[in-house]
C-alpha cells in the first residue's frame, strides 16, 4: 500500500543542512516534511563526521596532556585506554545531539520520514523503507543529501580497509596504519590513532599536508608532529594487495622511487563525492554536474525554480556551517524573503594537534590574486598564555592589504587555534581594518590577545617581541 503525504516544503536529507532549513521554513510557518534514509537524524556530521571525531579528538587530547605533564611537574603511570569506554564516550556524545535534532523536529512539527528518497517528478519525491512506499507531494523542495567517502579504482575491498566512517567505529587499533590523504580528515583520524597506539604513516599526493592551508601554518604543525607519525609527500599510493597476514601497500613518490609495505589497515581518506548521482533528480528535471554536484544560484535555487540545494551536495567547501548557513537562505527565500547567500569567508579548522585553522584569503590565494598585500605573525613563544600551558609552537598570522589596512584573513596553528579564529572572520565580515583589531583591547593573558599583538605588530604599534 503507498502511503501519500502533501506539504509545502520537502526536505531531503537530515545532516546540518536539512535539519537546518527544515527547522527554519517550520520556524517561518510552513508544513515541513524532512526524509533520512537512516534511523538517526544529524546527517554525516553529527553520526559520522564532526562530532564523533572531535569527541575522539578529545580523548586524544587527554592522552597528550598525560604524556606532557612531565615537563611541568607531575608524573602519572602510564594511561591505559579502554577502547569500550571510549566508543561508549563518542557514542553517548553523538546521541545526546541525534536525539537533540529529533526532539527540535517533533518540538516544530516537522513531519519525519525515514527511508531512501529518489524524485519521480518536479513535485513528487517516492521514499522506500522496507519494501512500502511513501509518495509525497510538495510545492518547494530542498536537497540536502550530503556526500559520501570516495575510494580510489585500484583498492580492493577489505575489512582492513577503512573509510572515514569505518575508522570511526573503533573497532580496533592496528598497531600499523596508513592514511592515504593528508588531508583535514585523514590527519584528524592520525591525532587520534597514533595517540590510541598505532604507528601511523602518512601518505599525501601534494607537497605539502592540508594543501589548502598555508605552508606556514602546516609547517608549524608538522614540525611538532616530527618522529609522531611518518609523512612521506609528493607519493601516490598506486597499488593495496590484501594478504591473509597484512595489506602490501605499494607507493611511488615524485621521483619514481617505489616502496612496497606491510599496514596492518588503510584509512582512504582522499575526498567526497557529492550524493547528486543517486536521488533520480533527473526525473524532476534537476540539473547534476558530471561530479555529482547540483548548481544553484545565490539564492540556493537549482535550474528548478522551486527546488534549492544545499550543504555538500551544492559545492566546496564541504563544511558543516557553510550547509547551516544555506539552509536558512532556501527556507527563507521559499517563505519570500529576500535572503541570499554572500560570505566573505567561511572558515576552515584542521582539529589536530595543533589545530591549524584560516579564514577569508590564504597567503597563497593572496598572491594568486595578485594583491598589494602584507602579513603579520606573531609567535606564540611570546605569548605568555602559551608558555604557561606548554604549548608555545603555535603563531597567529594576519593577511592585510597594505594600501589601507584592511583584514583579507587570518592563519593560526596552535593549541585551540579553532576557537581563537572567530574574531578573524568578524572582522572580515565587518570590513575591520588591522587597526580596527589593535585598538581593541584582548584580554592579558589569553591566546586570543596574539590576534590584537598581530594586528599591533601590523599598525606598528608594537615593534618587537620579548
Ligand atoms: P550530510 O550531513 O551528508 O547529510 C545528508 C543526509 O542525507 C544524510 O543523513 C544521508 O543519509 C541523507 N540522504 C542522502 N541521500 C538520501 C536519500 N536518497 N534519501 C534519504 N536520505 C538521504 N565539517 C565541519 O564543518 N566541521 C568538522 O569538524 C567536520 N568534521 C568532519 C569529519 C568527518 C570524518 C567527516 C566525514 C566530515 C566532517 N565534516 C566536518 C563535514 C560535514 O560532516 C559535512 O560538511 C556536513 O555533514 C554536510 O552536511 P549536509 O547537510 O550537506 O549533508
Amino acid at each position: 500500500m503507498m502511503t501519500k503525504i502533501e506539504t509545502d516544503v520537502l526536505v531531503l536529507g537530515s545532516g546540518p543542512g536539512g535539519y537546518s532549513a527544515a527547522f527554519r521554513a517550520a520556524d517561518l510557518g510552513m508544513d515541513v516534511t524532512m526524509v533520512e534514509r537512516h534511523d538517526t537524524l544529524g546527517g554525516v556530521c553529527l553520526n559520522v563526521g564532526c562530532i564523533p571525531s572531535k569527541a575522539l579528538l578529545h580523548v586524544a587530547e587527554v592522552l597528550t596532556e598525560a604524556e606532557h605533564s612531565e615537563d611541568i611537574g607531575i608524573t602519572f603511570s602510564k594511561p591505559e585506554v579502554d577502547l569500550d569506554k571510549v566508543r561508549a564516550f563518542k557514542d553517548k556524545t553523538v546521541g545526546k545531539l541525534t536525539q537533540g535534532v529529533a526532539g527540535m523536529a517533533k518540538g516544530r512539527k516537522v513531519r519525519t520520514i525515514h527511508g531512501n528518497g529518489s524524485f519521480v517528478g518536479a513535485n513528487e519525491l517516492s521514499v522506500i523503507k522496507d519494501g512500502e512506499e511513501t509518495r509525497i507531494h510538495f510545492k518547494n523542495a530542498i536537497i540536502a543529501a550530503g556526500s559520501r567517502p570516495v575510494s580510489l579504482p585500484f583498492i580492493p575491498e577489505d575489512p582492513r580497509i577503512w573509510n572515514s566512517t569505518d575508522a570511526l567505529t573503533l573497532s580496533a587499533i592496528p598497531p600499523r596504519l596508513l592514511i592515504l590523504g593528508g588531508g583535514i580528515i585523514g590527519l584528524e583520524m592520525a591525532t587520534i590513532y597514533q595517540k590510541l597506539g598505532s604507528e601511523i604513516c602518512v601518505v599525501e599526493f601534494a607537497d605539502q599536508l592540508i594543501p589548502a592551508a598555508d605552508k606556514d601554518l602546516v609547517k608549524v604543525y608538522q614540525n611538532y608532529n616530527k618522529g609522531r607519525f611518518d609523512v612521506r609527500l609528493s607519493t601516490k599510493v598506486t597499488g593495496i594487495e590484501a594478504k591473509e597476514d597484512a595489506l602490501y601497500v605499494t607507493a611511488e613518490d615524485a621521483k619514481g622511487n617505489t616502496w612496497t609495505e606491510k599496514f596492518d589497515a588503510a584509512l582512504v581518506a582522499v575526498g567526497r563525492k557529492p550524493n547528486g548521482d543517486s536521488i533520480n533528480a533527473e526525473a524532476a528535471g534537476i540539473k547534476v554536474d558530471e561530479r555529482g554536484f547540483i548548481p544553484v544560484d545565490d539564492q540556493q535555487r537549482t535550474n528548478v525554480p522551486h527546488i534549492f540545494g544545499i550543504g555538500d551536495i551544492v559545492g566546496n567547501p564541504m563544511l558543516a556551517h557553510k550547509a547551516t548557513h544555506e539552509a536558512h537562505v532556501a527556507a527563507e527565500v521559499i517563505a519570500g524573503h529576500k535572503a541570499y547567500f554572500a560570505p566573505l569567508t567561511i572558515p576552515s579548522i584542521a582539529y589536530t594537534n595543533p589545530e591549524v585553522a584560516w579564514t577569508g584569503l590564504t597567503e597563497k590565494e593572496a598572491k594568486e590574486k595578485g594583491l598589494n598585500f602584507s602579513t603579520a605573525v606573531f609567535p606564540w613563544a611570546a605569548s605568555g598564555r602559551a608558555l604557561g600551558a606548554n604549548r608555545s609552537e603555535g603563531k597567529t598570522k594576519l593577511i592585510y592589504n597594505k594600501d589601507n589596512g584592511a583584514l583579507l584573513g587570518g592563519g593560526i596553528v596552535g593549541k585551540n587555534a579553532g576557537e581563537l579564529l572567530g574574531e578573524l572572520s568578524l572582522g572580515i565580515e565587518f570590513g575591520a581594518e588591522v587597526e580596527d583589531l589593535a585598538l581593541t583591547i584582548h584580554a592579558h593573558p589569553t591566546l586570543n590577545e596574539t590576534v590584537g599583538l598581530a594586528a599591533e605588530l601590523a599598525n606598528g604599534t608594537i615593534t618587537d617581541l620579548p
